[in-house]
């Protein structure tokens, strides 16, 4: 592939060589296409041939709801080592994101850098026609192509695991592991799962013959799980009636759920090697969040937790996130030493509901006391090669949430991770390259070339018309209502007929 940057001093006019190098790129896609270049189960990484420097791997972290407040003192007192050691070699601040904050439609728009009305996922369910029943987005609403795509048909190696709105898995140059949201076979309240890579789904893993393969690895996941869950908890003796006890049954799903892609990731690090661009998502901080935020910050909540319930759950969320940089630290570990590493979440978390009496007999959405319904800014901390450090060098011990920067938009995400591949900006996308964040930016600027829509490129890779059915799919369903995103406040199709205050008060309906 030419490189779409010029070097420095090139005497060709800027506008012709644009379009030049937009014309190549668009051949060298279409001749990948047109080979029918296919993903090897275990990709190598394409090779440059141009002078440029081969790009460093890019390592996508998502954090769902990871929340600034939470993890900056844990960050200040020393207990999120590995996002301090980010922090401290790159930079961090502030992600603006968009409402309603409805996790799918965020992470599609991350991945596309479109709206949801330009991508097509607008949240968890989609409405019927009339008569019709409900069901839930899958990937192929989705209407244009996710970064993912893009990268594979430029001859990029990609590892996606989890990331939203993926099943059916997609067809890219490397691994796909969609997330697939499913129910345990106890079909009651509490033993719904997110995530979990399950025999009875289909096309969960692409290549789809390495499915057995991961699935493995996931049973080994859930068989280490009370194991994993009394380390990071310590031992946990919860009436499983009380409030608590049900708000925890109703957690392990998303524990779960993170725990196999910690381990699905590493598996992939350790057999297939490099990849150019990996994507990984948890969910847990967003899970716990909603369902803990009252017991650990319980100032302004009229029906306050008892002392005993505070001494039992009180440090959870902290603890899941000093578990979570424990992850990022084995991630970073795990991957080659020069790469590029982005945590990113989709919106903070806030507590909510303080009115609200909180009674173990109630429905399970009636319990959840932090929310994100009016969008406090995401999280992004990128450190690596190609990002600027910080210009304000990094103190553990006065980092503060409330002094950290905007950094970007969830949609700046998609172009800026291009760049970094020389991979055109596609001029339908919402988002800008974050010129400001880069270590080359001043180079850059004005010399990443565009072309009109990754979405009129051939493609190799991408949507492939299938009937699959989910057959998790009402299980599904009731899991997003526990979480109070079905007629909740964070349902757009409440929001649409009721008052904003309204619909937000009304989240337990
Ligand atoms: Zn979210």
């Amino acid at each position: 592939m030419s490189s779409v940057v010029p070097a420095a001093g090139s005497r060709m006019p800027r506008a012709s060589l644009a379009l030049g190098l937009c014309l190549a790129w668009i051949c060298f896609a279409w001749m990948l296409s047109a080979c029918g270049e296919r993903p090897s189960s275990a990709p190598q990484s394409r090779t440059s041939t141009a002078a440029a420097p081969e790009p460093a791997p890019i390592l996508v972290i998502g954090l769902d709801g990871f929340e600034w407040s939470i993890a900056a003192p844990l960050v200040a007192s020393g207990r999120m080592p590995h996002v301090e050691a980010l922090l401290a070699r790159g930079r961090g601040g502030k992600l603006q994101t968009f409402e309603p904050t409805i996790s799918p439609a965020i992470w599609t728009s991350m991945a596309t850098s479109k709206n949801p009305d330009e991508h097509g996922i607008h949240g968890f369910v989609r409405e019927g026609a009339p008569g019709e029943a409900e069901r839930l987005y899958d990937r192929r609403d989705r209407r244009c192509k996710a970064l993912w795509s893009i990268f594979s048909d430029a001859g990029y190696a990609v590892r996606v695991i989890g990331w939203w709105v993926t099943w059916p898995a997609e067809r890219v140059h490397g691994v796909m592991v969609a997330q697939t949201n499913a129910l345990e076979d106890e079909s009651i309240e509490g033993r719904m799962w997110k995530g979990r890579l399950r025999r009875d789904v289909p096309r969960q893993v692409h290549p789809p013959e390495r499915q057995d393969e991961l699935l493995a690895i996931a049973a080994r996941a859930e068989a280490g799980l009370d194991a994993l869950l009394n380390e990071v908890f310590g031992p946990l003796a919860i009436d499983p009636s009380s409030v608590g006890g049900r708000l925890w049954e109703n957690s392990r799903w998303s524990l779960l759920a993170d725990e196999i892609y910690r381990q699905v990731a590493l598996h992939l690090a350790q057999k297939d090697g490099r990849a150019d661009l990996s994507m990984i998502y948890f969910g847990g901080a967003d899970v716990l969040g909603h369902r803990f935020w009252r017991f650990a910050y319980p100032e302004g909540f009229r029906d306050a937790p008892s002392e005993a319930e505070r001494a039992q759950l009180g440090a959870l969320l902290e603890r899941y996130y000093v578990h979570l940089d424990r992850v990022i630290g084995e991630l970073v570990a795990a991957w080659p030493r020069d790469s590029d590493v982005v945590l990113v979440s989709d919106h903070g978390m806030h507590g909510d509901f303080f009115d609200r009496r909180f009674e173990g007999t109630q429905p399970l959405q009636l319990l959840n006391s932090g929310a994100h319904a009016d969008a406090p800014p995401g999280v992004f901390v990128a450190a690596g090669p190609s990002w600027q450090p910080s210009a304000v060098a990094f103190e553990r011990t006065s980092f503060r949430a409330r002094e950290l920067d905007l950094e970007g938009r969830v949609h700046d995400l998609a172009p800026t991770l291009l760049a970094l591949y020389e991979i055109p900006r596609g001029k339908d996308m919402r988002g800008s390259i974050l010129y400001g964040a880069l270590a080359r930016g001043s180079e850059l600027v004005g010399k990443v070339a565009e072309i009109p829509s990754h979405d009129a490129v051939p493609s190799a890779f991408g949507a492939e018309e299938d009937a699959v059915v989910d057959p998790a799919e009402a299980a599904r369903l009731e899991q997003l209502r526990t979480l109070g995103y079905l007629g909740g406040e964070l349902d757009p199709a409440a929001k649409k007929s009721a008052p904003k205050n309204g619909a937000k008060k009304d989240g337990e309906k």
